[in-house]
């Protein structure tokens, strides 16, 4: 089997580890592999990541040392020409082209959207990795820089708590999260945040103010708000202005985490995960899967279809969330 792999949309620390995994379980099962560079764009413009002796083929040293790596060594994009007809059609051409017969794709929810309208074009097999930082995808636990990415915000929110109680101030900190609350929330519960807020539940600016007001009654001297960025109300700094309208004070300020979050060494848990499942996706392509993205769900590895990945909503914890706020007295 020749199988290309490659990682596309928002890169995810993490995303290194899983290619050395797929490489490194192909080569010694006997397949090969073909490394994609940029993602779907690269696919189009027959963009190989060459080796030593200028050929489009992964070797087992070509990956030493990735694990530790953050970033896509392979880059990634976004490449809207994949959304077109003509797009796909050419590249199951260059995929036959290359006589690959395999795809990994290491990448979220658009990724494989791309994926499965490739497979209407193509007669070749596609087994996904979750590699996104946002944790937004059914069918495993945790997605490949998930983990990494909480620990920056927690490490960056630790030390706006420290300049907050000097000032008794109340910070209202920025993570990302378009679609789901998942990062806020863990960022929120690992440091003891007073609030939270993500798309998933509707955030109440009135009670907000009010629960600020019982807080400073029990002696709190400064206030996290963790808020995702695709919460309802558009962001922290929306959040800030609906606060300032109902009397909060100005002294609130707003810091916005944004790409700092996207890199950095992947944590020991996401490169464990990722080598998981590089491993494991490889192993479900030599046994005939297609159409399915690898995860690993209650520490057991599992399949589940690509068109679940995006028809399907994952749900926060409901347990988590009121964790935080029993604890955030
Ligand atoms: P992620 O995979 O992190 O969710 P994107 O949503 O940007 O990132 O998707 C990555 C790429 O997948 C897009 O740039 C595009 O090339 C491809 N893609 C996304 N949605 C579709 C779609 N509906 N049809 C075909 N390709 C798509």
């Amino acid at each position: 089997m020749r199988i290309g792999v490659f990682c596309s949309g928002g890169d995810a620390p993490g995303m290194n580890a899983c290619v050395r995994a797929v490489v490194r379980r192909a080569i010694s099962s006997g397949h090969e592999v073909v490394g994609i560079q940029r993602g779907y764009q690269g696919l189009l413009d027959e963009d190989f990541y060459l080796n030593a002796d200028r050929e489009p083929r992964m070797r087992l040293r070509t990956v030493s040392g990735w694990s530790r790596q953050g970033g896509a060594r392979l880059r990634s994009s976004r490449c809207p020409a994949f959304r077109t007809e003509e797009g796909l059609a050419k590249a199951a051409g260059i995929l036959d082209k290359h006589g690959i017969d395999a795809l990994i794709p290491i990448g979220g929810d658009g990724t494989f959207r791309g994926a499965v309208d490739l497979l209407r074009h193509w007669d070749g097999r596609v087994v996904g990795c979750p590699g996104t930082i946002d944790n937004d995808l059914i069918g495993t636990d945790f997605t490949i820089g998930f983990s990494t990415a909480v620990q920056t915000a927690v490490e960056a929110v630790d030390k706006i708590r420290d300049t907050a109680e000097s000032h008794e101030r109340m910070f209202l900190v920025e993570v990302m999260g378009r679609h789901s609350g998942y990062i806020a929330l863990y960022t929120a519960l690992a440091c003891g945040a007073e609030g939270v807020c993500i798309p998933e539940t509707f955030t109440d600016v009135g009670s907000i103010a009010e629960q600020l007001k019982v807080l400073e009654q029990r002696g709190k001297t400064s206030v996290m708000i963790i808020v995702a960025e695709g919460d309802e109300r558009g962001g922290a700094a929306a959040l800030q202005r609906a606060l300032n309208e109902l009397g909060q004070p100005s002294a609130t300020r707003v810091v916005v985490l944004g790409h700092l979050q996207r890199g950095g060494c992947p944590s020991p848990e996401d490169r464990i995960l990722a080598s998981r499942l590089g491993d494991f996706a490889v192993t479900a392509l030599r046994e005939g899967a297609s159409g399915v993205m690898a995860g690993v769900s209650a520490g057991i590895n599992s399949l589940t279809p690509l068109q679940d990945t995006f028809t399907l909503h994952k749900e926060l914890p409901a347990e988590l969330l009121e964790l935080l706020e029993t604890l955030a007295m």
